[in-house]
């Protein structure tokens, strides 16, 4: 194996002993836990090493690069991603490749998104972020509008609704951010029983993530390394 592929081996199987670790502390199984390697900022020879490890699910930001690296990645057969702020006039190109939308935080988003998928012909899975920073102008929908998004994109014949995302607060304990994410998702899940995801915890803070009940981790640094340019 490549000098980079034993990096990547040797850096994925950290990160799995880790998962299974904080899954054991809380008695959850691992296996209900989806670690998705964010390969933003890496290069498609990047991907294709991480799926001949046994990863099957990607996440990008930015739809220029993402788009390229799914037509480069396009045997793997793996699932696609998108986790950053989307913005609206890049709905359509990433309804073509997207499994998964995991910031959706607004009306606009979800019109555009539902018009990308349909004319696609596919069905997007849509995850909406909730802003748990309580403060203004960050990603994400205040915890109250939640279930109204949430219901928007459910009535959308070419979404999905996946269930919640977020991200932790910048520089606070994540375990209160993550325990109210896990209130919001359970009263979604009460309205639409198939939105079970939740898409939390990153390579700093996936432990936390797992032991409110993660089902998505995003992690990029932790398997990749530092990324080489800002992501
Ligand atoms: C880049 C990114 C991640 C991965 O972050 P790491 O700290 O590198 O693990 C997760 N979620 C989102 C939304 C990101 O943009």
């Amino acid at each position: 194996m490549s000098e980079r592929g034993e990096e990547l081996a040797r850096r994925l199987a950290e990160v799995r002993a880790r998962i299974e670790r904080a899954a054991c502390s809380v008695g959850r199984d691992p296996a209900g836990i989806t670690l998705i390697v964010v390969s933003k900022t890496w290069p498609a020879s990047d991907v294709r090493l991480l799926a001949g490890l046994g990863v099957t699910d990607v996440g990008e930001n930015r739809d220029q690069e993402a788009a390229a690296k799914h037509v480069a990645c396009a045997d793997l057969g793996l699932r696609w991603h998108f986790v950053g702020q989307l913005q609206t006039n890049k709905a359509r190109s990433v309804a073509q490749y997207a499994d998964v939308v995991h910031a959706v935080d607004r009306t606009r988003l979800v019109e555009a998104l539902q018009r990308g998928a349909a004319a696609a012909r596919r069905r997007v899975r849509c995850l909406v972020q909730v802003d748990l920073s309580g403060q203004p102008g960050r990603a994400g929908v205040a915890p109250g509008q939640v279930l109204a998004l949430a219901r928007e994109v459910a009535g959308r014949a070419s979404l999905e609704l996946g269930g919640l995302m977020a991200v932790a607060p910048l520089g606070a304990d994540p375990a209160p951010a993550f325990a109210r994410l896990a209130e919001l998702a359970e009263q979604v899940r009460a309205e639409h029983p198939g939105a079970a995801d939740i898409s939390a915890g990153m390579s700093g803070d996936l432990e936390a993530a797992v032991a409110a009940g993660a089902t998505h981790l995003r992690v990029g640094t932790a398997v990749l390394g530092a990324r080489p340019r800002v992501g």
